[in-house]
């Protein structure tokens, strides 16, 4: 009797102390320094996973996610608040999604927004991203209000099978945002990175452009050129 009693006791220690670290977790989703919107640029993401890549793209640029961030690159993730997605919230925006925020290894694209809220929606907890509707509804918002092709045709850079130099690239996102952006690159065989992403800081609260936190290096070459590749 006197074991069953220590079990149960221990479990309940146990139980108690998982409980508290889930309280702690949603204290992490409080404050954050930046917000990150990730971008993919189709070609690049499917060139280095053209058996993922089931779904049909072209030249674009789509949401991948919106990240809250900690200046250091570190970011939280798997917060408590609502970990659960309810379709029904995003009723109103669900064709907008499907168009920007699609995902490229699965027609349905469900699964990935339920990836997204989970991982990072549930840490976002400043005004205008709190709740599963607010966070994908500003997260569409913000995109739609950023003509990246534009802001590189107007730098006379083309998606092309030639490299491009990394930083014009990165210049031509920076004017265009008025904002320093991250460049994220895969590998490709030719021995050029292939940029898969561009990603752009807002100031959580304003949602103001705000330069983001110099990146790893995945971009880097030795001629400093990366491949913007054409679908
Ligand atoms: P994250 O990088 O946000 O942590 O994880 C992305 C997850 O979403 C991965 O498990 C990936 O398989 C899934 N996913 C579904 N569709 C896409 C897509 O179009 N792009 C990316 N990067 N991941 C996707």
């Amino acid at each position: 009797m006197k074991s069953y009693l220590t079990i149960a006791l221990l479990i309940g220690a146990i139980y108690g102390a998982s409980a508290r670290a889930t309280a702690e977790d949603c204290e992490r989703g409080k404050k954050f320094d930046i917000a990150l919107l990730s971008v993919q640029w189709a070609p690049g993401v499917c060139a280095s996973e053209s058996k993922r890549c089931t779904v049909q793209y072209g030249n674009e640029f789509i949401i991948h996610g919106m990240w809250p961030n900690y200046i250091d690159n570190r970011y939280p993730q798997n917060c408590c608040f609502e970990p659960f997605l309810h379709k029904d919230n995003l009723d109103l925006i669900t064709n907008e999604l499907r168009r920007y925020w699609k995902s490229l290894y699965d027609n349905d694209s469900w699964g990935f927004w339920i990836h997204e809220w989970k991982k990072h929606g549930t840490c976002a907890k400043f005004s205008a991203l709190k709740g599963q509707f607010n966070y994908f509804n500003t997260t569409l918002n913000l995109f739609k209000q950023m003509p990246i092709p534009n802001w590189l045709t107007a730098a006379g850079i083309k998606p092309s099978n030639t490299g491009i130099a990394l930083e014009a690239v990165r210049e031509a996102i920076r004017r265009g945002f008025h904002g320093r952006p991250q460049l994220a690159c895969t590998h490709s065989s030719s021995g050029l990175p292939v940029l898969s992403e561009i990603r752009f800081c807002f100031n959580p609260e304003s949602l103001a452009h705000v330069n983001c936190p110099a990146e790893t290096n995945s971009c880097k070459s030795k001629t400093g050129k990366v491949l913007l590749l054409s679908a």
